[in-house]
């Protein structure tokens, strides 16, 4: 793997384009511009790492394209300490962006097979305070709550509800809602206390679908 000047230019070129597009928390503009994205997806297709689109990776899942990444990011409103849990690992750049912001980050993937490699290439980055869990997201992970802030990435029916109970009081949720596989609508959840939640929507997007059950890799 190698990061060159190349990439830099490009990184820089992306980090303009979500400034543009309304990304202005510094943390995360310079989030985009250290961590090198062409690392997350397959070799060979560095250049579509720093377009603004989605992008194929293992098990038929995708890298979240950069403008919702960051977006998501912004409306969690992340601080330094923030112990964050994640829905949907996937190629782990966005755990890879959240614990740049100074979160402590938790992240569960039920593909084993992306578990796997993700795992490995975020340790050879350095982010060892990220920590990854094999398991199905509908689940949370009880064993670490409450946490401050939960991020869904992948596309729900509806709001979770042992998520919700993980969230500390004042905590929130950013998770994005629809009723088909086309579209969803990101939600931004804030839990008052056990009973009570305020909620807001931030437009329309497109995530691959949020899935029960954990899928394991066949044995060889
Ligand atoms: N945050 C990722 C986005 C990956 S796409 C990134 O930055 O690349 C969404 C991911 O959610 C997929 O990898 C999919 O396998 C995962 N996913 C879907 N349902 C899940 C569930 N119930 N538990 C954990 N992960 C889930």
């Amino acid at each position: 793997m190698q990061d060159s000047y190349i990439h830099k230019g490009l990184r820089k070129q992306l980090v303009k384009l979500l400034q543009n597009k309304g990304i202005n928390d510094p943390k995360i503009l310079e989030g985009f511009f250290e961590i090198p994205r062409h690392f997350f997806i397959e070799q060979g297709f560095s250049e579509w790492a720093y377009k603004d689109v989605p992008f194929k990776i293992d098990a038929d899942q995708t890298i979240s394209q950069p403008y919702t990444v960051a977006f998501m990011t912004q409306l969690l409103e992340v601080k330094k300490g923030d112990k964050i849990l994640e829905i949907g690992t996937g190629s782990g750049f966005q755990a890879a962006l959240l614990a740049f912001c100074g979160a402590k980050v938790y992240t569960i993937e039920r593909h084993e097979s992306l578990y796997t490699k993700t795992q490995t290439l975020l340790s050879k980055l350095g982010f060892d305070q990220i920590r990854m869990l094999l398991g199905d997201g509908f689940e949370g992970a009880p064993r670490f709550a409450p946490f401050d802030k939960i991020i869904v990435t992948a596309g729900a029916t509806a709001i979770p509800e042992k998520l919700m109970t993980q969230l500390r009081p004042n905590g929130m949720m950013v998770i994005p809602i629809g009723m088909d596989d086309d579209s969803q609508i990101m939600y931004k959840i804030v839990k008052k206390d056990e009973k009570t939640f305020s909620q807001s929507t931030h437009g329309n997007f497109k995530f691959v679908p949020f899935l029960p059950g954990v899928e394991r890799k066949l044995k060889q």
